[in-house]
């Protein structure tokens, strides 16, 4: 339920509704925007009489929010969020370029890596340390030695660093990186979700390989209820019938998901289309579709990356395109 308070409210009798809202064991989010205050409360909302706050002299309107998804709802919460986590920004105008290799292979790949890419106009460097791959076989990252680099990196780079996480009980192992990740994969794993709630860092959700825009954002809403208020949402691809892509990007994600949520939302075109070749038309397609940011997987030497080297940019592709992407946006900013 969301409850807008009219503009000129006063502060003491905000304070009280707040105070009376509360000791009705709701949980009450307050957000002061440019013209008016909401008033959004979580919690067992069914025995609150709208009528008598409809009533109250300070309230515009009392408003039940049908979705079910309450704290990622950009009723809730009528502004863009931005996420930060030091120097990183993404959302309410800020866009980030998210850029690395799939896994961190060595020190020497991965600071290189690193070095070009902020070159290039990176605000953040990815790079997995723990894999969800398909195959036990296949090379399942350096885990913690991966983390170690990851570090390394941003300490010769200043880049803030994006990794996955793929169990609960390797948080320690987290406790300096930026920004957490959780793959498609683990979209749907509440438990892990429930414990990221409990995080104080940005979470980087990836949509499900399967799952709809309404399930991410309740996947989103899990790591929100548990207070934690720093969640961007990302597209990657789903699954279709085709076969030339890798997957297939849902780019409609863009404008749904901001319409619907006021969370930052990220493409990932590398993993959406599995083709290097295809990813800058898709990039520049996100950010026309208003993406606050971009996810994508550049590598030194793609022909011997040890995962993903068919859908990785090399660092010079990876240059020409933030800059087309910039005057994308500096198109749209002056449309
Ligand atoms: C990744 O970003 O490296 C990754 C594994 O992505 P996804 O979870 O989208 O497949
Ligand atoms: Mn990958």
């Amino acid at each position: 339920m969301i409850i807008v308070l009219k503009s000129r409210a006063p502060q003491k009798k905000t304070d009280e509704l707040i105070d009376w809202l509360r000791s009705k064991q709701l949980d009450v989010h307050v957000s002061v925007g440019h013209y008016q205050t909401v008033l959004g409360l979580v919690g067992d909302t069914s025995r609150v009489d709208t009528d008598l706050l409809t009533g109250l002299e300070i309230v515009e309107q009392v408003q039940r929010i049908s979705e079910p998804f309450k704290m990622a709802n950009r009723k809730f919460h009528e502004e863009d969020t931005c996420v930060s986590a030091g120097p990183f920004r993404i959302g309410a105008g800020s866009f980030a370029f998210i850029a690395g290799p799939c896994s961190v292979e060595n020190e020497e790949q991965i600071i290189s890596v690193a070095k070009a890419v902020k070159e290039a106009g990176a605000t953040a460097l990815r790079g997995g340390a723990f894999k969800p791959r398909t195959s036990p076989y296949d090379f399942q990252g350096l885990r913690a030695d991966g983390i170690e680099l990851l570090l390394e990196a941003k300490k010769e780079t200043g880049l803030p660093i994006v990794t996955e996480i793929m169990n609960a009980a390797h948080l320690p192992l987290f406790e300096q990186v930026d920004v957490i990740q959780v793959g498609a994969r683990n979209m749907q794993n509440f438990e892990l979700l429930k414990e990221l709630g409990r995080v104080n860092k940005p979470i980087l959700l990836k949509r499900g390989l399967a799952n709809t825009l309404k399930e991410l954002l309740m996947s989103a809403e899990y790591i929100l209820a548990g207070g934690n208020e720093q969640v961007i949402l990302c597209e990657r691809g789903i699954r279709t019938f085709e076969t030339y892509t890798r997957n297939t990007l849902d780019l409609s994600a863009v404008p749904v998901l901001k319409e619907l949520s006021h969370l930052p939302v990220v493409i990932d075109p590398s993993h959406a289309t599995g083709v290097s070749r295809y990813v800058p038309s898709m990039a520049l397609a996100a950010a026309a579709a208003g993406a606050d940011g971009l996810m994508l997987e550049v590598h030194g030497d793609p022909a011997h990356a040890l995962c993903d080297g068919p859908q990785s940019l090399t660092p010079e592709q990876f240059a020409s395109l933030t800059k087309q992407v910039n005057k994308v946006r500096k198109a749209l900013s002056e449309g």
